[in-house]
């Protein structure tokens, strides 16, 4: 979708709002409203057609040029909100929302200075977020590649996992791989967590020898074109006792459960719902001690968010995570998570990486 479609989306809900212009600072929020990459440059977007202005400073003069589609560039000489400030005094904007999930406090109130008494900033949440829910055919395509990207490079996970090997070795091949495979960065802080660590949702790689036996949860995310990826897959080393067994395949059900409620209508609750009533067959959703997914796109975690009670419907063209797990403490745990774009019917499951208990 061309910038400027996206801009018309936003825009509408600016009339909505009654707001005269939105000042976007958080930078996601910029790339996707102009296809500006770098990492400083603000959108003071109008509410009215072709009022759009993208200022930055000299070190991104042709970087923005390049590439800022939809809106007027400016480069400013001194700070970038003395020419938001100025600008907004130019253009007679009364009411500007600004994004008070991002904005630095010390930011807002230097712009509040700036600007005469009519012109009032209006705390706005998540504006340009709501646009992004919903995926356009060539962001499809780029979370497409990134998640195979991610995908193809577990398998050098699974060759570096041996009993004695430190978890960070583990996320430095994964890592280098995933570089040399021309990803820009990782979409996060790659987790590879082993034996009783797995027994941590959020277990970071650590210098943690892999023990003789237990499972090892591997969950990592590339960046390519911008766009992230986000997978889980846990493995055992050494024979799984029947008590494993048991979990990783009741982890895998309710993961399954969580996928075929997904589609459009559907409330990103209902999705959370199935995953937590399949674990409680097992009698292991008291395990179940985090949401069930997450948006992705141009970040890792975007909205929807689907946890418990959450009213959100799911639509065509979001990409969500489907990730449940069970976590007892001095065992181990499991996490099963692939990414899916809802369809109108069901939805896509991206992640092309078996499922299957992989034993090691
Ligand atoms: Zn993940
Ligand atoms: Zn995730």
């Amino acid at each position: 979708m061309a910038m400027i479609d996206r801009q018309r989306l936003l825009t509408d809900a600016l009339a909505d709002k009654r707001l005269d212009a939105l000042l976007v600072t958080h930078l996601p929020n910029v790339r996707y409203l102009t296809g500006f990459t770098g990492s400083a440059g603000v959108l003071l977007i109008g509410q009215k057609k072709g009022k759009a202005i993208f200022i930055t400073d000299g070190r991104y003069t042709s970087q923005a040029h390049e590439q800022v589609q939809g809106a007027k560039v400016i480069i400013s000489k001194g700070a970038a909100i003395d020419a938001v400030a100025q600008q907004i005094v130019r253009l007679k904007l009364n009411t500007v929302g600004i994004e008070s999930d991002h904005m630095e406090v010390s930011l807002r109130t230097r712009l509040a200075k700036l600007l005469p008494k009519r012109s009032k900033l209006k705390e706005m949440s998540s504006l340009t977020e709501d646009v992004r829910l919903i995926k356009d055919s060539g962001e499809l395509a780029a979370i497409e590649r990134a998640v195979k990207l991610g995908g193809d490079i577990f398998k050098v996970a699974l060759r570096t996992i041996k009993p004695g090997v430190r978890e960070t070795e583990v996320a430095a091949e994964l890592e280098y791989a995933a570089r040399r495979a021309g990803a820009t960065s990782m979409s996060f802080e790659t987790i590879v967590a082993s034996g009783p660590r797995s027994a941590l949702p959020h277990g970071v790689a650590s210098a943690a020898r892999i023990p003789d036996r237990g499972f090892v949860v591997l969950d990592y995310g590339v960046i390519l074109d911008g766009y992230c990826s986000d997978m889980t897959r846990t493995v055992h080393v050494g024979r799984p006792s029947s008590e494993a067994r048991r979990m990783y395949n009741a982890v895998l059900e309710s993961q399954l459960a969580g996928i075929a409620a997904v589609r459009a209508g559907a409330t990103a609750g209902d999705v959370d719902f199935a995953c937590r009533q399949s674990l409680r067959r097992a009698k292991l959703d008291r395990y179940f001690i985090h949401s069930t997914g997450h948006g992705v796109g141009l970040e890792i975690h975007e909205n929807p968010r689907l946890a418990r009670n959450q009213e959100a419907q799911l639509a065509p063209g979001m990409v969500v995570t489907i990730e449940p797990g069970v976590y007892v403490e001095g065992k181990g745990g499991v996490r099963i998570e692939d990414m899916v774009a809802v369809t109108e019917e069901s939805c896509d499951v991206l992640t092309p990486v078996s499922k299957e208990l992989i034993v090691l």
